[in-house]
């Protein structure tokens, strides 16, 4: 792939950036992204079943399970390059806000350092009653773990289906992008709110919009520059592209 390299180097080179990454990130990483099939297990399931606040109060052993058996997946996967080179982009800019809606923690992994979960990170585990973080629990495989506080059932620190995202970290989401003058929207399909609206804030405030995925999605005809491809193939080569 060429890149128009002049105008978008210039950009690059001087400008305030942010960017916005989903599950197509982690992909080369060897995690599934929400809308690719299940398999094995979990097949019978659709993953919006399985996240929300609904199924974990229908049956709270079966989302925990589900959890537990994706925290696994998390725990065998390493960075990809696409990962590194967001790393690489933060240490050349004097502004990168890095907002993800990926729970899986890769980026910090990676090194990146400004980095907003927007939908938690599934290696933590709190009460689903009182909050409170949980460092440790017994991996009975009857039931699911309770909170040594109150009491209450354990659940991941992520976001559900239909529950609010955490209010600090979307507000610094909202204000990165209302600020950046590049807003990067990567191997997300932006079709989860409130987070797809970024790149629509970004734009009202004049940001260019720069898009890596595999295939178009709504916001493509609204994005300056569309890179086709794999972000752990585009990125690298941006970054070699931009900065040598
Ligand atoms: P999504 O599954 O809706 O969309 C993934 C997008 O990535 C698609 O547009 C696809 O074309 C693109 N893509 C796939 N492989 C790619 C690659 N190698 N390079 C570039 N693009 C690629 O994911 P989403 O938009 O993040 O939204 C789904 C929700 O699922 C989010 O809320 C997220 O929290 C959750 N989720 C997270 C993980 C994770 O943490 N790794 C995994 C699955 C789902
Ligand atoms: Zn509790």
């Amino acid at each position: 792939m060429t890149f128009p390299v002049d105008l978008l180097a210039l950009l690059l080179r001087t400008s305030k950036l942010a960017a916005l990454t989903g599950a197509g990130v982690s992909q080369e990483s060897g995690l599934r992204t929400f809308r690719d099939a299940q398999n094995g297990l979990w097949a019978q399931y659709r993953p919006e079943d399985l996240a929300s606040p609904q199924a974990f109060a229908r049956d709270p052993k079966l989302v925990w399970d589900w959890y537990a058996w994706r925290r696994e997946a998390v725990k065998a996967v390493r960075p990809n390059p696409g990962h590194y080179a967001l790393v690489e982009i933060e240490k050349r800019v004097p502004y990168f806000t890095l907002i993800t809606q990926n729970v899986d923690g890769l980026h910090r992994m990676a090194g990146s350092q400004n980095v907003l979960e927007l939908h938690g990170n599934i290696q933590r585990v709190r009460c689903a009653e009182c909050a409170l973080p949980a460092e440790t629990w017994g991996d009975d495989t009857e039931s699911v773990p309770t909170c040594a506080a109150c009491g209450g059932l354990l659940r991941p620190d992520v976001v559900w289906f239909g529950e609010a995202l955490p209010r600090d970290q979307l507000e610094a989401a909202v204000e990165a992008a209302r600020a950046c003058q590049v807003f990067f929207s990567i191997g997300t399909s932006g079709v989860v709110q409130p987070a797809a609206s970024l790149a629509y804030a970004a734009r009202n405030r004049g940001a260019v919009l720069v898009e890596v995925n595999l295939d178009p999605t709504p916001l493509t005809p609204k994005a300056d520059f569309f890179l086709q491809g794999k972000s752990g193939e585009i990125l690298p080569e941006l970054v070699r592209a931009v900065w040598g």
